[in-house]
């Protein structure tokens, strides 16, 4: 039966990592995966920092206790950062994929690649792109 104390291990000279109980963490920058998540951040490449441990029945052995792995927020890094050039090669590769290769015309969906990327029920002879269409503009 894991008692308070068993739970509370700050130096970590028992778990290997500085253990607390759940709801008892003291430093505010420390998160569990799910909260890093939620804000938009990744653990990639960041150490466990600390652990919460808490008793459960669920846990499946002997000790009765689960844990969850602490990160430092302050660390983490944004989820796969696009740089503004990425972002503009995805743009481009998306407007390509929405325009018809004949008539230039932006569709709101990407245009299947089986007709050649045109339009999905021919082109309608009588749409005009505009003159500052998107990919026009970039060709
Ligand atoms: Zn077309």
């Amino acid at each position: 039966m894991a008692t308070f104390h068993a739970l509370y291990d700050p130096t970590g000279s028992r778990h290997g990592v500085p253990t607390y109980p759940w709801g008892w963490v003291p430093d505010p920058d420390l998160r569990t995966k799910a909260q890093l998540r939620a804000e938009g951040l990744s653990i990639a490449g960041l150490e466990v920092a600390a652990q919460i441990m808490w008793r459960s029945r669920r846990a499946g052995h002997r000790l009765g206790t689960r844990t969850a792995s602490l990160y430092r927020r302050s660390l983490a890094r944004p989820v796969r950062p696009l740089t503004p050039g990425q972002e503009r090669a995805l743009c481009r590769a998306l407007m390509a994929r929405h325009t018809c290769r004949e008539c230039e015309r932006l569709w709101d969906f990407c245009l299947p690649t089986g007709n050649g990327g045109q339009c999905p029920d021919g082109c309608d002879a009588t749409f005009e792109a505009p003159e500052d269409a998107p990919l026009a503009a970039a060709a």
